[in-house]
């Protein structure tokens, strides 16, 4: 399997050379070159199989150049916490994919990326450094992703006092590889430190530099695995209420929607020919994706501030690769996604309306994937991704709720560790100086 980029003035790369520049070097995304199908054997008896053994399976699909007998021990350590469905109420089932390390669906991602790097780093005798930029939630989960992973040290630059204390916490008390870098600055200043590090011929003398950023094509592989893990989950339900049948409606799957990453997971999923009947994205009021497939224009904007932040994308990365799965044709995407928009009140209100009628509360992300899909009104089973454990937004809950729920262990230790951060000035200078005079670990 081969990786292409969006932009199509690429060459074509091996998923090592994908994961390892990111970026294609034309400035596109890597997407695969095709899409792969899943065997008919394996989507037979998908029931029978563990969230491991999927994984396993679809990743071998995408994934030639690590041997088949490496890849368990791969997602053996990158998948340590359980991903269940659960029942909401009535058709809706919810995927719970937030009992990583930093409570939220990245964690699934970012730690697949983080032992498949470590993985080919073994085999080349070589080290590497990650430089990272974090307004919050990134960070963490990069950090947390390749903590203690041999041959990987990893920068997290963060603009001090912008950030929340729960967030700073989480990325500051690892300590060994991972070096928390407080920016006297903003968030764009982190950025610019980046960025400039990463072009700087001194520094890449002295390291092995590369980021770890969003759109990585090794995030997104390991996040096709749980949809067909939450069809395995479905089916198996299904059998053990004894509703089984030879051909069960697929479910729709609702996926709360920033950078649009997750849906073209679902999408990659579908195409690979895990069952689906269809895919929805919810979408904060950063609505740039619904407005573009109401009108076939797409009009990107300024992020809005939301209560679901995580989502504030006014420029959803993306988008790119799900244009390029369909050939750029807005009318073949219209039939395969569909996409709705929830304001703060009705997240706020769908909080308040899932606790009162299951006693589960949702963080504020995956209210709006509720939400939506209440909105639908479909008789069909539908899975909604559940992004983040409310825990993390205390404020949002307290608001919905008016009571604050119990912080979740992770966070209540996070809490107690003691903070272990350099202050680093906005200065080149001063970030070039300490990365020449860190040797890698
Ligand atoms: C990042 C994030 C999202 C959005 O996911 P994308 O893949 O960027 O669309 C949704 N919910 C939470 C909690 C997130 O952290």
């Amino acid at each position: 399997m081969k990786f292409i980029s969006t932009n199509g003035n690429a060459s074509r790369a091996t998923f090592r050379e994908a994961v390892f520049s990111g970026l294609a070097p034309d400035g596109g995304l890597y997407v695969p070159e095709q899409l792969p199908s899943l065997p008919r054997d394996v989507l037979d008896t998908l029931a029978s199989e563990t969230l491991h053994s999927i994984g396993e399976r679809i990743a071998s699909l995408f994934i030639d150049d690590i041997p088949t007998a490496e890849l368990p021990r791969i997602v053996e350590k990158s998948w340590t916490f359980p991903i269940p469905l659960i029942h909401l109420n009535d058709n809706l089932f919810l995927l719970e994919l937030f009992h990583g390390p930093t409570l939220a669906f990245k964690d699934v991602g970012a730690r697949f990326l983080a032992h498949a790097l470590s993985y080919y780093l073994e085999q080349a005798h070589q080290k590497i450094t990650l430089v990272v930029a974090t307004s919050g939630d990134t960070g963490s989960a990069v950090a947390h992703g390749f903590f203690e992973v041999p041959h990987v040290t990893v920068y997290v630059l963060y603009p001090s006092g912008k950030i929340s204390r729960l967030q700073e916490q989480q990325m500051t008390t690892l300590g060994r590889n991972i070096r928390a870098l407080e920016v006297d600055g903003t968030f764009d200043d982190c950025q610019r430190l980046v960025k400039q590090a990463l072009s700087d011929a001194d520094v890449l003398r002295a390291h092995n530099l590369t980021t770890a950023n969003s759109i990585n094509i090794g995030r997104l592989i390991p996040q096709v695995v749980y949809y067909g893990w939450a069809i395995a989950q479905w089916q198996k339900q299904l059998s053990i209420e004894g509703r089984a049948s030879s051909n069960p409606a697929a479910p729709t799957f609702v996926v709360p929607s920033g950078n649009f990453g997750n849906l073209t997971a679902a999408l990659y999923a579908q195409a690979i020919g895990i069952p689906m009947h269809s895919v929805v994205a919810a979408t904060n009021a950063n609505d740039v994706v619904p407005d573009y497939l109401r009108t076939g224009v797409l009009t990107t904007r300024a992020s809005i501030q939301t209560l679901s932040n995580a989502m504030d994308v006014g420029n959803p990365s993306n988008l790119a690769r799900v244009q390029a799965l369909f050939g750029g044709s807005i009318d073949a995407i219209r039939q395969h996604v569909s996409a709705d928009t929830i304001s703060d009140d009705e997240t706020v209100a769908e909080i308040r309306r899932t606790y009162d009628r299951t006693g589960i509360t949702l963080d504020p992300h995956t209210a709006v994937g509720v939400a939506a899909a209440k909105k639908m009104k479909s008789m069909e089973p539908t899975i909604v991704a559940a992004t983040a454990h409310p825990g993390k937004f205390p404020e949002v809950i307290e608001r919905a709720l008016g009571f604050q729920i119990p912080l979740p262990q992770q966070l209540e230790d996070a809490l107690r560790r003691p903070k272990q951060s350099t202050l680093l000035s906005n200065r080149y200078a001063d970030f070039k100086k300490l990365l020449i005079g860190s040797p890698e670990a």
